[in-house]
């Protein structure tokens, strides 16, 4: 039976399928909150609000990207610095870990600002797919790097955003695709449309497994470990 039939509740354009054995997080917005204000960044910047930002650095003559990327390391330093752990992240991962499911964070974050976030709110991944590291989303080219040595294929692997480029990186490796629309309504984002789940956040974590046809087991954080499956 399909996932759609057996919740009723989601009306999906790409039905997952299963059986899932991996997870690929983004990391700002989904796993950690460092309140990064995208808009101030594109404005500092002179470029228009909304315009995804490195690929706006990529065209910039020298010089100017130079001056840019100055402004962009300044903004995300601050942002690790007060990055805060998003509700119902602990408990997801200690029920993948129990499952024994696969997890990765794939962001376009740079190397050390990642690490930063990571050790900062108490996560441990491996691996953390960075811009620093290759092509960066929409490009599906880090889900595939992760799934080759994990040995599963994208199709049994959860790609989660808050983010339009983390769904198309997703549905172009053929992953199941979640978007989380974090603060604002999930439906009005661009980009949710094309996920085949959506959710406010990651709070709704029993009802996330539940629709992937995971089982829900009771979290008991002092008996738990941190540290994720790998
Ligand atoms: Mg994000």
């Amino acid at each position: 039976m399909s996932v759609e039939k057996r919740t009723g509740r989601f009306d999906s354009p790409h039905p997952p399928r299963l059986p899932v054995r991996g997870f690929i997080f983004d990391l700002d917005g989904t796993l950690v909150d460092s309140r990064l204000d995208f808009d101030a960044i594109c404005r500092e910047m002179g470029l228009p609000e909304g315009e995804p930002i490195l690929e706006a650095l990529e065209r910039m003559e020298p010089t100017h990207a130079r001056h840019c990327y100055r402004i962009l390391d300044r903004y995300e330093r601050e942002g690790a610095e007060r990055a805060v752990l998003l509700p119902g992240v602990p408990e997801l991962l200690e029920h993948l870990n129990r499952l024994r499911l696969r997890q990765a964070v794939v962001t376009r974050n740079s190397r050390a600002m990642a690490e930063r976030m990571l050790s900062r709110c108490g996560l441990d991944f491996d691996p953390v797919v960075t811009r620093d590291d290759g092509p960066v989303k929409p490009d599906p080219w880090a889900i595939h790097c992760i799934c080759r040595p994990w040995g599963i294929p994208p199709q049994c692997v959860v790609v989660i955003g808050d983010f339009r480029f983390d769904i198309e990186a997703g549905r172009r490796a053929g992953a199941i695709t979640v978007f989380l629309g974090g603060r604002r309504a999930v439906e009005r984002q661009p980009g949710a449309e094309q996920a085949d789940f959506r959710f406010d956040s990651l709070q709704q974590a029993d009802r996330l497994l539940r629709t992937l046809g995971l089982p829900i087991i009771p979290y008991h954080p002092s008996r738990e470990s941190t540290r994720n499956f790998r």
